[in-house]
């Protein structure tokens, strides 16, 4: 049990990678708060499959991008579990374009679910983490926020915005044991990626050295290692999950 008697606040985690980050999580023994825009039926089947596993578990809906509701729900995790020793910055969304076609609120609403929630939810949780005197913050970056695509210039920016983000939070909350690290995922079967057409599927598959998509569990499994002591002396790092596509 790698994380016994924890807890771990994961936004964003009704479904695809937070939702198997969560369940990694609390099969190890962590308690889990979840958030999501909103807390529908697959978010309730996401909080009933998690409760099965014999850890505490609520889900919160709440938009991850809005300052006052992220400080707001991490008060209420802090009231509700005592504690808060694991951020997992995971919402995140996709408003692809190319960049001469990408209208101001595409580029907007990237920046400010993908970018600005992780702030938030940092600038929230750090004071908790800080008085607890460890801590250990992983935040979703991606493959294309270390080498650009065509077609995500605001996915792209936002997601290299994370790392530099993670590592500037690593420099300033190190000295009082809280660590921060990226992940950093390349092509992962979720409805995120289900969503593009299956052309360009078929073209992340073919430039892929392992030649498949990634699943969620294999992303998981490193967030898990960052999560737990067994990444102890590990901050301010990124970790590709790309089966070599980089
Ligand atoms: P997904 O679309 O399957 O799930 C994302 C979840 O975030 C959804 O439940 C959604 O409702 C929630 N969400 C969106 N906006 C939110 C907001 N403002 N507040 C709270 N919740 C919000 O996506 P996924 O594939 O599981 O991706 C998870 C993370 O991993 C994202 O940050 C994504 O950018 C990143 N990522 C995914 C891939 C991939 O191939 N799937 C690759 C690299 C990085």
């Amino acid at each position: 049990m790698l994380l016994q008697n924890k807890t771990a606040l994961i936004t964003g985690a009704a479904r695809g990678i937070g939702k198997q980050i969560a369940l990694c999580f609390a099969k190890e023994g962590c308690n889990i708060a979840f958030t999501d825009l909103v807390i529908d039926d697959v978010a309730r089947a996401t909080e009933t499959e998690l409760t099965a596993l014999g850890i505490i578990c609520r889900a919160y809906a709440s938009d991850a991008s809005d300052y006052d509701a992220a400080h707001a729900v991490v008060k209420q995790v802090q009231a509700d579990f005592g504690r808060i020793d694991i951020l997992v910055n995971n919402a995140g969304i996709t408003r692809d374009s190319l960049l001469l076609r990408m209208t101001e609120q595409q580029w907007d609403a990237v920046l400010t679910v993908n970018l600005k929630s992780a702030f938030n939810f940092i600038h929230s949780v750090a004071p908790i983490m800080l008085r607890q005197r460890a801590g250990s913050i992983i935040s979703m970056s991606s493959v294309v926020g270390l080498n650009g695509n065509a077609g995500q210039a605001n996915y792209a920016a936002s997601k290299a915005g994370i790392i530099a983000l993670t590592k500037s939070t690593a420099k300033e909350l190190g000295s009082r044991g809280v660590r921060a690290n990226a992940i950093a995922p390349g092509y992962i079967l979720t409805d995120m990626t289900a969503a593009l057409p299956e052309a360009v599927r078929e073209e992340f598959v073919k430039m892929i050295p392992l030649h498949r998509g990634g699943t969620p569990q294999e992303v998981a499994n490193v967030a898990l290692f960052l999560a737990s002591d067994l990444s102890s002396y590990v901050s301010g790092e990124v970790i590709q999950v790309n089966g070599a596509m980089a």
